[in-house]
């Protein structure tokens, strides 16, 4: 039998990092082994629904490259895809559960569940539900629901024994029965919880793995009694380790940005972002780092995912991107940092200029933002000089040197300032010569060019700056300190 995977997102609005491991997990391991992949929009939770959030989630697998073979835009033999509309099927399931007394109403108040907790935390235990509608009679329960009263309907755990499976990643996982809860697996709103949702779609969607991340753990337990009470196969189950601050803490929104969406604007590419998240968890075989797709597909194997949580190290995105940028042509390269430029910025620069800049520029940024944001730099008046460069240029050798630099300067004719080699080396031996004149060499004469030029110690190689600037800017800069 082929092997039948599931990205199961709710519609939240974005795509956290982690979501995005757990959907390339379960794609690679779907196309390794010539299976199915497919999309199921778990939105039972209303109050998290979020308008156009599918449609978003789409066109973000559609950036990355990675397809799915069913799903809500696709349809498929197992639908429907999205939870919502599948309320029928888990109504059905609800009353033959109750029926068999492997699930049972409960009509307790929020009131009386919150005083309930109450007194659990005040005596020291675990809050949980103390199981004081599991006994209710079936006739009681009737004329209560008929009577309108609220309810929901919860998961008969055994009150012995423990809940027990063989983790792909984990190996063999036991929990205590008594320490489960009995889990809503209907809300009194006559929406599922994700609990019963999740188990009946992926049975009637055939879902054979059931990958997904490390949080899902203490769930599972409950997924495997309603598997054993429905009488149905259990699929394997493969929990992920959790992504990591780099303070070791669970990764979370507050410490960094974790939405797919948000790299995508700022000019992360989608195979560098495959790629570093692949390597989030999992390891290939030796110490190859680069991988495409496809590459990915051929190496993956769930035997070298590890258990231990995985930090989230965002210099090593940037780098994997700076990577992968540099492969870039340069007509697609200008392209994409093109759109990053304000329209403000685009008015004053023509095109040619930008190219030019940004070719001279190429190779030192993570991200094209980074890169656009290198050029308006670039080509912004210079900042108020900093106190170093201040003080460089207070000396009388300073002003000598500058003074010479602009006469030599001003003697070479426009024409080679249009040519990068042509100017970089004229520049080069003009500092060399005007540093003799001024008696300065070495770190001190290249830090007074650089103070005299820009006012700024730090900044983009000198050679390529004079390049871009041109002419009149390097002479106006220089001029200044007349
Ligand atoms: N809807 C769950 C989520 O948002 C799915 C978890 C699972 O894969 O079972 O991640």
């Amino acid at each position: 039998m082929s092997v039948r995977l599931r990205f199961a997102p709710s519609p939240t609005g974005f795509i956290h990092v982690g979501s995005l491991r757990t959907a390339l997990f379960n794609y690679l391991f779907a196309r390794k082994h010539e299976g199915k992949f497919i999309l199921r929009i778990e939105d039972t939770d209303q109050s998290r629904f979020v308008e156009g959030a599918i449609e978003n989630l789409l066109s973000i697998f559609d950036w990355l490259g990675i397809s799915f073979d069913e799903g809500p835009h696709t349809g498929g033999n197992f639908g429907p895809y999205v939870q919502s509309e599948r309320l029928d099927i888990y109504r059905r399931h609800i009353e033959r559960l109750v029926a068999a007394k492997q699930a049972y109403h409960c009509f307790c108040t929020p009131g009386e569940l919150e005083e309930m907790r109450a007194a659990q935390v005040a005596r020291g235990e675990t809050p949980m539900y103390d199981r004081r509608c599991r006994n209710l009679d079936a006739e009681t329960a009737r004329r209560r629901i008929e009577k309108g009263d609220p309810y929901v309907v919860r998961l008969t755990v055994p009150l012995e024994g423990n809940v027990s499976f063989s983790d792909l990643v984990r190996g063999d996982i036991s929990f205590q029965a008594d320490m489960i809860d009995d889990q809503v697996l209907l809300k009194s709103d006559g929406f599922p919880t994700y609990h019963l949702a999740n188990v009946v779609d992926d049975h009637q969607m055939r879902i054979t793995h059931v990958i997904r991340g490390e949080e899902w753990l203490t769930s599972t337990p409950k997924h495997i009694l309603l598997y054993q009470y429905f009488g149905w196969e259990i699929p394997k189950f493969a929990h992920l380790p959790l992504l990591l601050n780099a303070d070791r803490t669970k990764l979370s929104k507050r410490s960094a940005d974790v939405s797919v969406e948000s790299y995508r604007a700022e000019g992360i590419l989608p195979e560098a972002l495959l790629n570093f998240v692949a390597l989030l968890g999992w390891h290939p075989t030796g110490d190859r780092e680069f991988f495409s797709l496809e590459e990915l597909v051929e190496e993956f194997d769930m035997e070298r995912v590890r258990k231990s949580g995985s930090v989230f190290d965002m210099t090593k995105l940037r780098w994997f991107n700076s990577e992968y940028l540099k492969k870039k042509p340069d007509d697609e390269y200008f392209e994409r940092v093109h759109e990053q430029f304000p329209n403000d910025f685009l008015k004053g620069n023509d095109d040619a200029k930008l190219k030019y800049a940004l070719s001279t520029l190429r190779g030192s940024a993570a991200t094209y933002k980074e890169a656009a944001q290198q050029i308006i730099d670039v080509f912004s008046p210079n900042p108020e000089p900093d106190a170093e460069s201040k003080e460089l240029l207070s000396h009388d050798e300073g002003q000598v040197f500058l003074k010479s630099l602009r006469e030599i300067l001003e003697d070479i004719p426009s024409e080679n300032w249009m040519e990068f080699n042509m100017i970089g080396d004229a520049f080069k031996s003009a500092c060399k010569q005007s540093g003799k004149v001024a008696g300065l060499k070495g770190k001190q004469l290249w830090q007074t060019v650089r103070a005299g030029l820009t006012g700024q110690l730090h900044g983009p190689e000198l050679t390529k700056l004079v390049a871009i600037w041109g002419r009149e800017r390097v002479l106006s800069e220089l001029e200044r300190h007349r």
